[in-house]
């Protein structure tokens, strides 16, 4: 097939808000299955989400978590495979091994029960994992397919730990980025990573062209003007820009160093305290902190959004 490759929308750069897809349109289908893409596809997303750990053979593979047990049948599956802290990492477990788990939606690791009880039947559904490979495939398809072209938006998980435990995730993600043909700046991806120190890395030792984007965690404190110099934008949680039910200067501040603002996450379900409605919460993130993206669990709730805002 030949490959699409999304450049940038001209739509982005008029710097019209844009739609991330958190892992797929996980508000309703468990999240980063084959499913969820496609349905997050299917909405409008200008961008869908993967997250990224390594197989024990270092196959990258889209899962939020470094462990399987919250959103698979692990623990039944393979059940003396857990370390001594009970858990069960991916980075155990060979793509074949991992191709034998059945996905399912989010479950609270402490409590055993379903994360967001209004979703997906928990432990149903027979879903499978997918390699980054498969998913960007799969991305690139529905592209041809629709004429609608969605961008990528992949995270790095956790690469100080993958180190720790023998594996450089960073370059694997890059090569697999390279060959579906994702490398500067001009398409449609956003790389994106908690950890400051493997942003700069990314950017220097390793060579990466395209779009990067910082992510902070709430409590992050981070020097934006050194940020500035290596990424395109910052992941903030929601609670650093909207406090009660007023903005924080972060965006600002942000865009005044020409960062752009992609917070996290919109959930219908779980709404910050202080508001009512996900309407509310994306007045205030778009029309009133200016933000530039948001990442959403219910992709087709901010499509939607963005869609009426936008129309005269
Ligand atoms: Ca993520």
């Amino acid at each position: 097939m030949k490959t699409l490759i999304p450049l940038l929308f001209v739509a982005a750069a008029a710097a019209q808000p844009v739609t991330i897809a958190h892992r797929g349109a996980s508000g309703y289908v468990p999240e980063h299955t084959r499913e969820a893409k496609v349905m997050a596809h299917a909405m409008g997303a200008e961008f869908i989400e993967q997250d990224v750990v390594l197989s024990k053979d270092d196959v990258p593979v889209v899962l939020h978590d470094i462990h399987l047990d919250t959103t698979s049948d692990v623990a039944t599956r393979f059940p003396d495979r857990k370390r001594a802290d009970g858990r069960y990492y991916a980075l155990d477990f060979t793509l074949a091994e991992l191709r034998q788990l059945s996905m399912h939606e989010r479950m609270d690791h402490k409590t055993g029960k379903q994360a967001y009880p209004k979703r997906f039947p928990a432990t149903t559904g027979g879903f499978r994992i997918l390699t980054l490979d498969e998913e960007l495939e799969l991305i690139a398809g529905l592209n041809h397919s629709t004429g609608r072209v969605a961008g990528i938006y992949p995270e790095i998980k956790q690469p100080a730990w993958h180190r720790q435990e023998g594996h450089d995730i960073s370059p694997i993600v890059l090569s697999v980025l390279a060959k579906h043909g994702y490398t500067s700046k001009e398409h449609a991806c956003y790389l994106q990573c908690f950890e400051l120190d493997e942003v700069k890395r990314l950017r220097t030792e390793l060579g990466w062209r395209g779009r990067l984007i910082f992510l902070m965690g709430g409590k992050t404190k981070a020097d934006l003007a050194e940020v500035a110099k290596i990424a395109d934008g910052i992941g903030p949680a929601i609670s650093s820009i909207v406090s009660g039910t007023t903005v924080t200067d972060l965006t600002s501040r942000a865009h005044a160093l020409g960062l752009d603002v992609h917070p996290y996450t919109l959930r219908v379900d779980d709404l910050p305290k202080g508001i009512s409605t996900p309407e509310e919460l994306m007045r205030l993130l778009f029309d009133e902190a200016k933000v530039d993206a948001l990442f959403t669990d219910f992709p087709d709730v901010t499509v939607n959004w963005l869609k009426k805002a936008n129309t005269p």
